[in-house]
């Protein structure tokens, strides 16, 4: 099994609702199971327009799913959950992304590992922080309490809000 850590994002249609209900799928992955969820996280809309904001978490699961099934198995949740991909940056009801799968680097058309964004997103970095290991690196061994200093918590707001066991 590898653990794999997923970034869960949401800024419409009740997001607290849309996030649990992505929890409780991820828990139903074949050849998965859910370790943990972070806190829930309110943060503000990247990107241009004005937008709700968005409340975000991290979840770390291991799994003996291939990435690339992986992937396609978020991109279902999402689509179950009804997003709508046509507009890049749109406001979205559900948004799954692979952050890191064990030590492995992935570059291709579908997929990206370490997801390429993440060192720059607080709202990735402080639940990543809260449910992983004080020891957790990149692939590249680059320290996650390194990005962490490099990324201010800005606009970033913890909830009490609980999705899970942690
Ligand atoms: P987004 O709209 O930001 O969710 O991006 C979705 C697109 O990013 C899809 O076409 C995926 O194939 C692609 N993608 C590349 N790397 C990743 C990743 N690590 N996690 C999720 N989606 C990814």
């Amino acid at each position: 099994m590898t653990p794999a850590y997923i970034a869960l994002g949401s800024n419409l249609g009740n997001p607290e609702l849309q996030l649990r209900e992505a929890t409780t799928a991820l828990d139903s992955l074949p050849e998965s199971r859910l370790l943990k969820v972070s806190s829930l996280y309110r943060s503000l809309a990247v990107g241009p327009g004005r937008q709700p904001d968005y409340l975000n978490a991290v979840a770390l699961m291991t799994t003996d799913l291939p990435p690339i099934t992986l992937l396609d198995a978020l991109q279902d949740i999402e689509h179950q959950q009804g997003r709508v991909r046509d507009v890049v940056w749109e406001a979205r009801t559900l948004d799954l992304d692979l952050l890191l799968y064990g030590d492995v680097q992935i570059e291709s058309l579908r997929l990206t590992v370490p997801h390429p964004r993440m060192q720059q997103r607080n709202f990735v970095l402080y639940p990543l922080r809260e449910i992983s290991d004080t020891n957790l690196a990149l692939p590249n061994g680059t320290k996650l309490d390194t990005l962490l200093q490099q990324c201010p918590a800005d606009g970033l707001v913890k909830t009490p809000g609980k999705l899970y066991k942690s």
